[in-house]
């Protein structure tokens, strides 16, 4: 966790460094909130967010003269990601069927990596897991998700190039079912068609699962480098399905932590779990003040 923490600051602790440099000036006069406005935009902290916490920030620290500009500066962080949304994954079913995780996103995102990182950390914590190749669309994915189910030791699902997606998702769930493993994760296709064509897809998908099991997680994987474009194809897929959590990948190549913030408001949903680098223990849950303690370096 520590060197996930330095990886992160690494990349983000600018952002905390330069705030607390603009905050720690003598005067807070006006060319200054400007400068603090605009890094807390370049890091993709959106306008509305970043109007809001400006103005707490002036009224802590101008109106009602609150001293240490780091601890108000946290305090006001920590509320903006909002730590008291519930960011548990829903890996377990009920009644004896598996938990079933269906892992979302457009092509390129991190999906099919985030699916064998979470299949490692639930085989470290002794949970039995299937997992279900539905990205028929590339075979290269159907390998790459072949490839961890053997680092992970896991069974991989799979169908031919091209096959339904949804027919695999069922075989995987169905397998699952009768082995009694604990969780059935399912890599889907990420090609971002027109909704009408995701929505029929993902729909598909999530029917076919539910005539054997509830679908207790929908995960959207998101690359944080992307910005705005990222909210946008967001936003496409949470009309596609009902998405129940984030996770926010590649924010070790990103100064862009801010995007945490924009998307927890645009979707509703919170940001479960984050991407921190391409190696299989590169994935953690994620916590409010860890990650703001990072972005403030
Ligand atoms: P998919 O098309 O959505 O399944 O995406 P992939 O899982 O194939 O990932 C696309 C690329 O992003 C691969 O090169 C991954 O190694 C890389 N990647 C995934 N997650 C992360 C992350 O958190 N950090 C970094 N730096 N790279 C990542």
């Amino acid at each position: 966790l520590v060197r996930l923490r330095q990886r992160l600051a690494g990349s983000q602790g600018s952002l905390g460094r330069g705030l607390l440099a603009l905050l720690s000036r003598d005067r807070l006069d006006e060319d200054t909130w400007e400068s603090i406005e605009d890094t807390l935009l370049t890091a993709d902290i959106g306008v509305a967010p970043t109007q809001e916490l400006v103005e707490r920030l002036r009224t802590r620290l101008r109106v009602e003269g609150e001293g240490d500009p780091r601890t108000v500066l946290r305090e006001e962080l920590v509320a903006l990601v909002d730590p008291d949304l519930d960011r548990r994954l829903q890996v377990s079913g009920e009644d004896g069927t598996p938990g079933v995780v269906l892992v979302v996103g457009v092509n390129g995102a991190g999906k099919t990596t985030t699916v064998g990182k979470i299949a490692r950390i639930l085989v470290a914590e002794e949970r039995s897991v299937v997992l279900g190749a539905a990205d028929t669309f590339r075979a290269a994915a159907v390998e790459q998700l072949a490839t961890w189910g053997e680092r992970v030791g896991v069974d991989v699902v799979r169908g031919e190039e091209g096959a339904d997606p949804a027919s695999v998702a069922f075989r995987a769930v169905q397998s699952g079912a009768e082995r009694g493993v604990d969780t059935v994760l399912v890599d889907t296709a990420g090609r971002l068609q027109n909704k009408q064509g995701l929505m029929d897809e993902l729909g598909k998908v999530k029917r076919v699962i539910e005539k054997q099991a509830p679908v207790t997680e929908v995960l959207l994987v998101l690359d944080a480098t992307t910005g705005q474009n990222g909210l946008i194809q967001a936003r496409v897929f949470s009309e596609a399905v009902a998405v129940t959590g984030i996770v926010l990948t590649k924010l070790d190549g990103s100064a862009k932590g801010g995007i945490v913030v924009q998307v927890q408001r645009e979707l509703g949903v919170p940001v479960k779990l984050v991407g921190l680098g391409e190696g299989p223990d590169d994935l953690a849950p994620f916590d409010a003040g860890a990650f703001v303690d990072a972005l403030l370096g």
